[in-house]
Formats: C-alpha cells, sequence, structure tokens
C-alpha cells in the first residue's frame, strides 16, 4: 500500500488514523531524526517505546517499519509519525549522510552495554546530543 503524506485522511485506516493523530498531538512522537533527506526514525512513546523507521520520497512513503505488534498495518505509530513529519518536517536540518548506512549495520550487532557507553561518551561531548535526548526523556518536539 503507498501512503502520500498530504493524503493520510484518506489513505490510512480510520482507527489508526485517529489514534495516531491523538499520539502526535499528545506530543508522543520523540527523538525525530532525519537521516538523508528520504529516511527517518523516530520514538514514539506509548506504554512501550516504539522505534519507527520511514522512507519518504516526494512525500510518498516508500517503507515504513515499527517495532510493536499491533495488528493493524501501518499501526497508529507510524501513522502519528507520519503526521508528525507532515507538519513538522520543514524544521528539520539535514545532514551529510556519508558512512551512515555502514555505520547502521555494525551498530545493529553491538550489545547493550557497549552503545550504552557510546551514548555516554557522546552524551558527555556533545550539548546537542543532550537536548536530543532531553526531548526523548521529557520534552516535547513539537515546541
Ligand atoms: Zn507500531
Amino acid at each position: 500500500m503507498s501512503i502520500h503524506l498530504q493524503h493520510l485522511e484518506s489513505e490510512l485506516e480510520e482507527n489508526t488514523r485517529r489514534r495516531g493523530y491523538d499520539f502526535y498531538c499528545e506530543g508522543r512522537v520523540r527523538s525525530v531524526f532525519n537521516i538523508n533527506g528520504i529516511e527517518w526514525m523516530a520514538v514514539v512513546q506509548g506504554y512501550d517505546d516504539h522505534v519507527v523507521e520511514l522512507r519518504i520520497t516526494n512525500d510518498t512513503v516508500m517503507h515504513y517499519a515499527c517495532n510493536c505488534n499491533d495488528e493493524e498495518d501501518p499501526c497508529k505509530h507510524v501513522a502519528a509519525v507520519l503526521y508528525y513529519i507532515r507538519k513538522e518536517s520543514h524544521k528539520q536540518k539535514r545532514n551529510d549522510p556519508s558512512g551512515y548506512d555502514e555505520m547502521k549495520e555494525e551498530i545493529s550487532y553491538l550489545p547493550p552495554h557497549v552503545l550504552r557507553y557510546l551514548i555516554l561518551k557522546y552524551a558527555a561531548q556533545s550539548k546537542d546530543f543532550r537536548t536530543f535526548l532531553g526531548e526523548y526523556f521529557n520534552g516535547d518536539t513539537r515546541k
């Protein structure tokens, strides 16, 4: 199924759309990250936190994934992030994606204690990263 950012109202199932929009309005979409202008990652806070990955070209969703077990496809977490991106994407900064794909592959094999160490080390060095983490822990990224 192809989803167009400007047609969420007609292309998402009613219940998914409504719950996704509520999640967006409640500020549950956190830590939105645009990787290379096309790929996006975000955390959506619910009973559990879920990680949503999206690939969007020309406002068309080419790929989506969420780590939840909801039966809806796409789920409300994906819907929430789509609402976020449609309304807020102009605020996202582009960055240089060189080397990112290789790193993503390697990071997927790291054990949790190593990830924790790397996050703490980077947080100690970078105010931007602490701000980014702060948005995940308390903030509302819509502000
Ligand atoms: Zn989900």
